[in-house]
């Protein structure tokens, strides 16, 4: 069986909102240059250009997963009639409420730091926005290949020629089956990677290229969010919600979020840091117990989750972003660390470095030039953009959090009102989470807590929240959670941490269970049909010892209205 080769111009890896707006803006400026030359204007025409967007999931929209109040900024400049051309939009944001909680109790703040203003933003699901930036693009002519996940990237000295794609119809133990389909090689004159936070072909450049040799390391939070459906008009549609603290401990990164998408529908989630200290901290239970705060249960009352979802959130801000560009490619949206933590949004974000991307390339095609130091020019266009403004203005705000929330509320305003700048100095060091994550003994010194219950009517476990998220994977085919040494799980990270992949992953893929073999030993067990993508496992392991690999083609979560 040979190998495919499937030759582009420009291929962006993910159809989130950072590759759809790339592909639709790069789209735009070629019919616009080849307009104005064919009514006489200088230059030469761009001849047809092949543009793919590779995506895993089994339909755009499937993996997409935010909270998610979006600024309309970006949107309006990659499409200033969005609006009239039905971007799905749940509410125009109504008003915006911050509370503080305690277990019972909660202090609304009396007025709002102007970042987390939100009037003039939208609530949407970024799932319903992708699905319909993709059919946009595809009127424009863009490939869109779904089930197509990028899995290995092509170097040929030092340069990205492409991706390879996952191979489809490997049995458990890496055999061919009868539908086996080899993987094809993507190849392009320029490959823009934006699959999301700790993308697979990303991971592997960074280290190969040294993209982050220079930046201080990202870090993350793993957000975790239901979809309720709630009797008619107890939902308020446009309303936005958050909340800090509790059931956080004070020194734990992270926080609630509640939507109005309309008169019927909340979407509750919870943020939680991924740089916690305790190795038991666990996004999903968070977001179970902050629906327990009279707060938020009075808004849920006679209601039912719909939907669930988990990603993670790269938090990092300004000074833990990679190098953009290198040899033949170049990093947008979640990938390049395009999120302001500060105003809890980056979709905007994500689409302005996907139409910056768009017109770097389009210069490359204009001069039939995609060298390095061409599309080097990508960093000095980020660099000019108003996303690095906004983004240097909150460039200590994860860092500010390090020493727990109590002191991290003035520094923050004080750097909201200096330009970013922190009352401790202009760059405080970041660092990747799971350096902070503490032993078991320390944290607990009389063992792990009690798992927490849950009701089966306001708070739910992990499976129940799996089956509602829709995932689903081709059972037979090798696992694509890689543990390095599952002996070291066995007995130094039982020993040490209690095994905290059983706490941070949202979606109980990780159990220890009784080995047979050994009495009184426990071993891995990896369900991994339950993966819901979120890549927390790859971030928090504190021995760096998971990797997260593509799956087939396909599989996953099925999100609707995340
Ligand atoms: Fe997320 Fe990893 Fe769990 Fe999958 S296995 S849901 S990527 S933490």
């Amino acid at each position: 069986m040979e190998r495919e080769v499937l030759e582009f111009d420009v291929q962006f890896v993910g159809a989130g909102p950072a590759g759809l707006a790339g592909a639709i803006h790069l789209a735009n400026l070629i019919e616009k240059h080849n307009e104005a030359i064919a009514a006489g204007g200088p230059g030469e025409a761009i001849g047809e250009t092949n543009i793919a967007v590779l995506e895993k999931s089994a339909e755009v929209g499937a993996h997409g997963f935010s909270g998610a109040v979006m600024d309309p900024r970006g949107m309006r400049e990659l499409m200033p009639d969005f609006v009239e051309k039905g971007c799905p939009l749940a509410a125009e944001v109504t008003g915006d409420d911050v509370y503080i909680l305690s277990e019972n109790g909660q202090f609304k703040l009396p007025f709002l730091p102007p970042v987390l203003h939100n009037h003039g933003s939208y609530i949407v699901s970024l799932g319903d926005l992708t699905r319909w930036m993709a059919g946009i693009a595809e009127e424009k002519g863009v490939l869109i290949a779904t089930e197509t996940p990028a899995q290995t990237p092509l170097l040929e000295n030092g340069r990205l020629l492409g991706v390879r794609t996952g191979d489809k119809g490997v049995n458990k133990s890496g055999e061919r089956k009868g539908t086996y389909m080899m993987g094809a090689d993507a190849l392009a004159k320029a490959t823009v990677l934006c699959e999301g936070p700790r993308g697979t072909i990303t991971k592997q450049l960074e280290s190969a290229l040294g993209l982050t040799k220079n930046s201080d390391p990202q870090n993350y939070a793993t957000g975790v969010k239901e979809l309720w459906e709630v009797p008619a008009g107890q939902a308020k549609k446009g309303a936005v919600i958050h909340t800090m603290n509790w059931p956080l401990k004070s020194d734990t990164f992270g926080g609630g979020f509640i939507y109005g998408l309309s008169d019927t529908l909340w979407a509750v989630g919870f943020a939680t840091g991924l740089d916690a200290s305790d190795p038991t901290s666990d996004p999903h239970g968070n977001l179970q117990r902050f629906k327990t705060h009279p707060l938020v249960r009075k808004l849920l009352e006679g209601g039912k989750p719909i939907a669930y979802g988990a990603k993670a959130i790269p938090e990092g801000g300004w000074y833990a972003m990679p190098k953009l560009s290198a040899d033949g490619m170049l990093l947008a949206g979640d990938a390049g660390g395009f999120l302001n933590g500060g105003r809890l949004k980056g979709i905007h974000l994500a689409i302005k470095s996907g139409m910056l991307a768009a017109e770097t390339l389009f210069e490359c095609l204009e001069a039939s030039d995609f060298s390095a130091a061409k599309l080097a020019t990508y960093e000095t266009r980020v660099a000019q953009s108003w996303a690095a403004e906004e983004l240097k203005s909150m460039r200590n705000f994860h860092q500010a959090f390090d020493g727990g929330l109590w002191q991290a509320l003035p520094r923050t305003g004080f750097q909201m009102y200096m330009g970013g700048r922190d009352p401790f100095g202009d760059h405080l060091k970041g660092h990747a989470p799971h350096t902070k994550v503490r032993k078991l003994r320390d944290v607990h010194p009389g063992g792990k807590p009690e798992p927490m219950k849950f009701d089966g009517k306001l708070t739910f476990d992990k499976l129940a929240d799996v089956y509602l998220s829709g995932t689903m994977h081709e059972e037979d085919q090798p696992v694509h959670l890689v543990v390095a040494d599952t002996s070291v799980c066995a007995t130094k990270c039982r020993e040490e941490y209690g095994n905290p992949c059983q706490h941070f992953c949202p979606a109980a893929v990780y159990e220890m269970v009784p080995d047979e073999s050994k009495p009184g030993a426990l071993q891995l067990r990896i369900n991994a049909s339950n993966c819901v993508h979120c890549k927390t496992c790859d971030i928090a392991d504190p021995y760096q010892i998971i990797t997260w690999t593509t799956p087939e083609g396909g599989g996953g979560p099925n999100y609707k209205q995340l």
